[in-house]
């Protein structure tokens, strides 16, 4: 896989039971060791590139999910892990829970499952290091395209 900068990934639990949680760690160690991928998990949300989200949104969290998101420099991929981050899962039908994080937030990579496995999310993190990539070419191509347009 070609990468162009190392992604930082933001980990955030929304509602989850912790079960997706423990589950993300366990990717980031050194046993699943997603860093092999060059990622590197940092806590703030203006150095991340990649959100890792998990469980349900609900009235509480879902400004702080969208602060979160908002304080994530261009281009930025979004993962829901877990069922509950997909469509709210077991809790769907409580009466706090909104969904899933594309309810407050555009998710770009659905990794389901309760709990979602390190492998499922190690995928996940995968598609979403080239998405990046995609992304960010996207901005290039669009950012030349205005220069161009106002040389002319
Ligand atoms: S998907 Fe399952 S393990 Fe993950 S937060 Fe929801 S209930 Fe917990």
């Amino acid at each position: 896989m070609k990468m162009s900068k190392s992604p930082w990934l933001l980990h955030y639990d929304g509602s989850s039971c912790n079960g997706c949680d423990i589950e993300v760690l366990a990717a980031t160690t050194p046993v699943y060791d997603v860093e092999r991928f060059g990622v590197v998990n940092t806590g703030n949300p203006k150095h991340a590139d990649i959100f890792l989200i998990t469980g349900g949104v609900n009235d509480q969290n879902k400004e702080v999910v969208k602060q979160l998101y908002d304080q994530m420099p261009d281009p930025k991929v979004v993962v829901a892990i877990g069922i509950c981050a997909c469509d709210g899962g077991i809790f769907k039908e409580c009466y706090n829970i909104l969904g899933g994080a594309d309810k407050v937030i555009p998710v770009d990579i659905y990794v389901p499952g309760c709990a979602a496995r390190p492998e499922a999310i190690i995928d996940g993190v995968v598609k979403a290091v080239a998405l990046l990539d995609q992304k960010r070419e996207q901005m290039k191509a669009a950012e030349s395209a205005e220069g161009g347009a106002e040389h002319d």
